[in-house]
């Protein structure tokens, strides 16, 4: 197959992509983001080459960029038998009905007739499917890679029978009616990462040129707030050897000698260190998106610095050490203190995630952080660096242990916010709107009414007063994320994830 590439084609001029004009049935990969944020999730790729290698099936790309038209047949997203959506975040399911609506698909499962048949996955879909399910006939609960397996086998029967090819899809596949366990891959080593990944002569992937790759997968480290940890877990690493040897491939087909490694905390891959070494020695820049901060030794940075990487991101969410160890991530001053002056010593600039609104939070707690955050901002001044903290309020999502918690509400958002810009001056800080995360919280913790109510809205588009107006036309609760649930009203209690029987003995 590889040797069949072809070069500079369709809207995006991409390369490292197969030219097939027809074949049966016709399967969609709709990315409900931007084209640039598609390139740069690593499942497009996979699910792309693995079903142009394995099926004869007719394989086309959409994107919000393209919603109409196939990246590379130019065909309609209508005319296709299947369409495989990924939704990893929550605002995904109304990019999504936008898409089908401006692709003149029907946008709800319930008048489509399974014409095309709409499976979801990804992170938000999987962790609460209901909201989706208004959209999509099914949520795949799993590691992709097992869906693609599953789907190669019965594609034959799914243009004439779109039901039974879904029955025949088996465990992981959930439409509401039964309860579902994500199912998973044990070894990493054996599933499928594509050495060759699309690449656009307009656009770059998000994280520049370079050969992406997967070290591991889930996170060991548990924190209470995180989606990805406990939806992806087991925690699973590929082999050095196995990310060597895709290294020395995907280079081959891109056109910096570039790697940009994907983790969600490289430093407890076993085989990091040498990877890195490998990296440096072999004159192969790198780069690492988002790193733990307690994991990263001081020579560490002396491995990164080799690297084109000028910024690090780090999250410690809160500088308060004991808010820190109640929400799953201990925080020690000096050591982070340490760290970051290393770090800035060496010519980073530091990109800090922060989050207001745990359940547990004091006043105390947010001045311990700004205090910590204002000798930063000096140091990094003195250093002639940049610092820029982001602040984000506690999103509570389903499966983990604060998945009952409330979201802030603007008001009080707003005030932390606040006097996070002025202790920090305006140009330090960035801030995730309230809306957004308002609505990411509707869509995480909500039932299958809010799935019709962003649909609706897809149409409009995501203002406060359209929010209100629709739910209560539709008579649809809204007020949920903004107050402490019960275990009753988890819309998610039916996709059943391993560790869902020990998180309510963490939770706060
Ligand atoms: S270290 Fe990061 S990715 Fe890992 S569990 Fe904590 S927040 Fe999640």
């Amino acid at each position: 197959m590889v040797k069949n590439l072809a070069r500079y084609v369709g809207v995006f001029n991409e390369y490292n992509v197969y030219v097939r004009f027809s074949g049966y049935p016709k399967i969609a990969l709709v990315y409900p983001s931007t084209y640039q944020a598609s390139i740069t999730n690593l499942f497009t790729h996979i699910a792309y080459f693995y079903l142009l290698e394995k099926s004869d099936a007719l394989i086309d790309r959409f994107t919000l960029d393209n919603p109409d038209r196939g990246s590379i047949t130019g065909r309609k997203l209508r005319e296709f038998d299947l369409i495989l959506a990924s939704a990893n975040y929550e605002l995904d399911l109304l990019y999504l009905a936008k898409l089908l609506a401006d692709s003149g698909v029907e946008v709800l499962a319930e008048k489509r007739d399974m014409k095309p048949l709409v499976i979801v996955g990804g992170l938000a879909a999987m962790s609460n499917p209901e909201p989706f399910l208004d959209l999509a006939d099914a949520s795949f609960i799993g590691d992709g890679e097992i869906l693609l397996q599953k789907l190669v086998r019965y594609l034959d029967i799914l243009p004439k029978d779109p039901r039974g090819f879904l029955d025949s899809l088996g465990e992981g596949i959930y439409t509401g009616e039964e309860r579902v366990k994500k199912i998973f891959i044990e070894d990493l080593n054996n599933s499928i990462h594509p050495t060759v990944e699309i690449r656009s002569r307009k656009i770059e992937p998000v994280f520049g040129e370079g050969f992406y790759v997967e070290i591991s997968r889930g996170c060991r480290w548990l924190c209470k707030f995180c989606l990805e940890s406990y939806v992806m877990y087991p925690y699973r690493c590929r082999s050095l050897e196995t990310v060597r040897n895709l290294v020395d491939e995907g280079l081959k087909h891109v056109d910096r000698r570039r790697v940009v490694i994907y983790s969600s905390s490289p430093f407890d891959h076993p085989g990091i260190r040498d990877l890195l070494k490998y990296l440096v020695e072999n004159e192969i820049d790198f780069s690492l998106p988002s790193i733990r901060w307690d994991t990263v030794r001081l020579d560490d940075l002396d491995m990164i610095s080799k690297s084109s990487q000028r910024t690090l991101t780090l999250a410690p969410e809160t500088m308060s050490s004991s808010l820190g160890c109640s929400i799953g991530k201990c925080f020690d001053p000096t050591a982070f203190s340490e760290l970051a002056t290393a770090a800035l010593r060496r010519g980073f600039n530091i990109k800090l995630y922060i989050v207001v609104g745990f359940p547990s939070e004091r006043d105390e707690d947010l001045q311990k952080t700004l205090r910590h955050l204002k000798k930063l901002s000096t140091l990094s001044r003195e250093f002639g660096r940049r610092l820029t903290v982001n602040i984000n309020p506690l999103i509570p999502k389903p499966h983990t242990p604060l998945q009952d918690s409330s979201l802030l509400t603007e008001k009080e958002y707003l005030k932390r916010v606040k006097l996070f810009e002025v202790e920090l001056g305006r140009s330090t800080i960035t801030h995730l709107q309230w809306l957004y995360a308002f609505a990411q919280s509707l869509i995480a913790l909500g039932s299958r009414p809010i799935g019709r109510l962003f649909a609706l809205i897809a149409s409009r588009r995501l203002s406060r007063r359209d929010i209100t107006e629709l739910a209560s036309t539709l008579k649809v609760d809204i007020k949920f994320p903004l107050r402490q649930r019960t275990r009753e009203e988890r819309p998610w209690n039916r996709v059943i994830f391993p560790l869902d029987h020990i998180i309510d003995r963490i939770s706060i």
